[in-house]
């Protein structure tokens, strides 16, 4: 059987084009995609300013898309959320709200697995299942705000997935996410992670889009780099690093740098000497993740005093630093874990 189209997948444009060739009044493009994307409804019969004939043509030629809520799990110590969600093909993703002073940041996965193979990262494990509509990916935004009835107001593309491995959907995603008419999130709001697929991220550049990028840095030469990620076999640093500029020059934006520091392989001063000296002159800013020890690994955490130490060492050289807030401590399993378990269990 043919699957029917998904209707969130339609900007407001392609819907208007959408139902003016289904013979219908372009307004009730608007009043749809209302309905859709600021009312959240999960099915056709919700639409109740429509006929009931045109809910009814519409429920026979279109899927809703909707993702079914499997757990929820609450910190006690910081209200973070932790959600399971099932996608449609039976398995599961994870998205991670976190609740601050300044508002609400969600942290969404993009693709169910990954194929990029980093070697402490536990989406990876079991490799690439699909990649996420974007509706999939508008859908984790929108079960989280009707949970908590509230709007959420800050994203970071940084749970299970590379982004930029299925780009085409996470645009649409921006695009949609970040329009007036839906929940207009504004896409300074919006972080985007990435091992560094460097022609992606030229290309992202190009779209001059306002979201702040985030590149998975994690080592301060190629040869480190390769053996905590595979990409980096691929492309070197130096060119990770160019294609870095070429974005702040597209677009204006600070380029973040993650650093997840691994005891023994990544966290000593002399490696924070020379990431300092590798980002000199770059618009920047670096991010510190202690890293989260998966089982299936021997990594280990860099102590407190450590970290520390490698934080002052840039600050020294005048790098703009900050170390990762750990949020849900007690909810906290190193993102993609939670979905290796359940799935384990399906
Ligand atoms: N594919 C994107 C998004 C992945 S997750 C990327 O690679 O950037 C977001 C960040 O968390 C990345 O910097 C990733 O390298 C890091 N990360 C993944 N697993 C981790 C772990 N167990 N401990 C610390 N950081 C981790």
């Amino acid at each position: 059987m043919k699957q029917k189209p998904d209707i969130k997948a339609f900007n407001e444009t392609e819907l208007r084009e959408l139902l003016e060739e289904m013979g219908e009044k372009s307004f009730r493009a608007k009043q749809i995609y209302r309905w859709l994307h600021i009312e959240k409804a999960e099915s056709f019969e919700d639409m109740t300013n429509l006929s009931k004939t045109l809910r009814q043509k519409l429920s026979d030629q279109y899927e809703l898309c909707h993702l079914e809520k499997v757990k929820v799990l609450v910190s006690g110590i910081d209200g973070t959320r932790k959600y399971l969600f099932r996608i449609a093909g039976g398995s599961v993703i994870e998205s991670v709200l976190m609740r601050y002073q300044h508002g609400n940041s969600v942290c969404i996965s993009t693709q169910s697995g990954c194929r990029m193979g980093c070697q402490f990262c536990a989406s990876t494990l079991h490799g690439l299942e699909r990649n996420l509509t974007s509706s999939e990916m508008l859908e984790q935004i929108y079960q989280i705000e009707k949970d908590i009835g509230e709007k959420v107001t800050n994203i970071v593309l940084m749970g299970s997935g590379e982004p930029l491995d299925n780009f085409e959907q996470v645009l649409k995603f921006i695009e949609m996410i970040s329009d007036a008419h839906g929940a207009n999130i504004s896409q300074r709001n919006i972080t985007l992670s990435t091992c560094g697929l460097v022609p992606k991220i030229r290309e992202l550049a190009d779209k001059k889009l306002q979201i702040t990028l985030a590149l998975s840095l994690h080592a301060s030469s190629d040869e480190t780099r390769k053996k905590l990620m595979p990409i980096a076999k691929t492309y070197s640093i130096s060119e990770e690093l160019d294609a870095c500029r070429y974005y702040f020059d597209q677009t204006g934006r600070r380029i973040t740098f993650e650093y997840s520091l691994v005891a023994g392989v990544n966290d000593t001063i002399q490696e924070a000497d020379r990431l300092a000296a590798l980002v000199k002159g770059i618009n920047c800013h670096i991010n510190l993740i202690p890293v989260n020890p998966i089982k299936e690994r021997e990594y280990r955490q860099t102590d407190k005093a450590a970290v520390q130490a490698f934080k002052s060492r840039l600050e020294r050289n005048r790098i703009n630093v900050t170390i990762r807030r750990e949020m849900g401590r007690d909810i906290n399993g190193a993102c993609g874990q939670l979905r290796n378990e359940t799935m384990k269990n399906l």
